[in-house]
């Protein structure tokens, strides 16, 4: 029998707890340890709630986390009730696939002004979870700066202009849903440091910001490139890039705006004690296609910054870390010594749901070569950790449990939608009859 420990129940941990049934079968208990009650990170707080088809790869992973030699241990956090050396100790391997949960921080003066907010943070809000849920983004302001020009980017400009109306059947936090309805914003400004041959859109998730039913999307014409050159494009990008300039011809007769402003770096954030307005400078492609600076620059008028530059893994003491890239150091997926990182812990936050998976069965490879289905390392496992945590009042939250969590945010969910997630360790816990 071998023993693995997966810290982190995202899609990255449960495409490897797969991936390692399918190369060890009958020979192998993974144990999946997550810090919060409920499973499926990203799926659960990072997928837009109003994109409840993506979030249907739930129930790919509940099949994984059904199958007998696989456990789901909630409401366990490593670093403070278990030490990475301590699972090292009880586990063959270790896999660290911790996701990127903290923002990239924007390093321009007035960053830390009140209003201004990760996209960590700000899509934690609106998806419920509990670091989050308190974060009261200021929505009675007439504008707001999305900077970054990627998919996170999209689904903040998309929630900041939706009506209440459109989102039903999301599963989007009440408290975000009423403090959105409230929302005085009626100009969103999608900030790219580069220009719209450089997005990181996908052309879906784009195209949906051409049907809003209060917000119209606004691109100048002057940014583009000439349409030839569109050809040179991916298709994929191609595909964005043609959606961005059909923005162009829509109709600008709705209540809100959503303005691409391209060849926009932020420079400072101004206000007195809060964001009152961002200032930018207007740049331009150098022949490696990076931004520079053209030194003039302009102000935006706004009480909202949401920044969605792309996120970081926060390092765990002891482990090697490559600061620059925000992961752990690894080598394909190796960190050493029965240590494993997998999906944005380890290559950084690129790629989408699915590159996870092949992600997850190379790095079981790893394992599988260091330790070969049919031998034992002679490992405690999950006995070990058991007792562990027993000793430390530790209880954690099986799968079974979480099924009984759902059940009680489905009871719980307004009409039309899927559920109404509990925005609090504490009601997790409560729905449990624990105390
Ligand atoms: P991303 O795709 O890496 O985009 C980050 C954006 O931030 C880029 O436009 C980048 O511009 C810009 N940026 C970085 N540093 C900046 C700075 N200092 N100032 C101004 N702009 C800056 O990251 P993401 O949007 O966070 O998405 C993360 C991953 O999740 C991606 O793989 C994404 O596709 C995926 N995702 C997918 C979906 C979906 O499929 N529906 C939804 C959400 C997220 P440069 O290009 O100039 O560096």
């Amino acid at each position: 029998m071998r023993h693995v420990a997966i810290i982190g129940s995202g899609p990255a941990g449960f495409y490897s707890a797969e991936a390692l049934q399918k190369l060890y079968g009958d020979e192998i208990r993974v144990d999946l340890i997550d810090r919060l009650p409920v499973p499926y990170g990203l799926i659960r707080s990072g997928v837009a709630p109003d994109h409840q088809s993506i979030k249907a790869v739930s129930k790919r992973y509940e099949k994984t986390a059904l199958s007998p030699n696989l456990r789901f241990l909630g409401h366990v956090s490593v670093g403070d009730d278990v030490s990475i050396e301590e699972l090292k100790q009880l586990y063959d391997a270790v896999m660290l696939a911790t996701g990127a949960p903290h923002d990239r921080p924007l390093d321009i003066p007035g960053s830390t002004l009140p209003g201004v907010v990760g996209s960590a943070a700000f899509v934690g809000w609106y998806n419920g979870h509990p670091d989050f849920a308190a974060l009261d983004p200021p929505l009675g302001v007439a504008a707001a700066a999305v900077i970054g020009n990627g998919n996170v980017a999209l689904d903040v400009a998309r929630i900041l202009s939706k009506t209440r109306a459109e989102f039903a059947g999301s599963d989007i936090a009440c408290h975000a849903l009423d403090a959105l309805d409230h929302s005085a914003i009626r100009a969103v400004h999608l900030l790219g440091r580069r220009g719209p041959h450089q997005i990181a859109m996908t052309p879906k998730e784009l195209g949906e910001l051409g049907h809003l039913e209060a917000a119209a999307p606004r691109v100048d014409l002057e940014d583009f490139p000439p349409e030839a050159d569109d050809a040179l494009l991916e298709p994929g990008i191609r595909k964005s890039v043609t959606h961005l300039r059909s923005f162009a011809a829509l109709p600008q007769d709705k209540a809100k705006t959503i303005d691409f402003d391209f060849f926009a770096a932020p420079v400072r954030v101004e206000g007195e004690g809060k964001v009152e307005r961002l200032v930018v400078e207007r740049t331009r492609l150098d022949d490696q296609l990076r931004s520079v600076g053209t030194g003039e620059t302009y102000a935006i008028d706004c009480g909202l910054v949401v920044t969605c530059i792309g996120y970081q893994t926060p390092p765990i003491a002891g482990v090697p870390y490559e600061h620059g890239r925000g992961r752990f150091a690894n080598a394909d997926g190796v960190i050493g010594d029965g240590l494993y990182a997998v999906g944005w812990a380890r290559r950084g936050p690129t790629g989408t749901i699915g590159t996870n998976r092949p992600d997850g069965f190379e790095v079981a490879d790893k394992i599988a070569a260091a330790c070969p289905p049919g031998s034992s390392g002679g490992k405690a496992g999950g006995a070990g950790l058991d007792a562990l945590l027993a000793e430390r009042g530790v209880h954690p939250v099986a799968f079974s449990d979480w099924q009984r969590i759902e059940a009680a945010e489905t009871a719980r969910a307004r009409e039309g939608s899927p559920r109404e997630k509990f925005a609090s360790v504490d009601d997790m816990i409560a729905a449990l009859g624990r105390p």
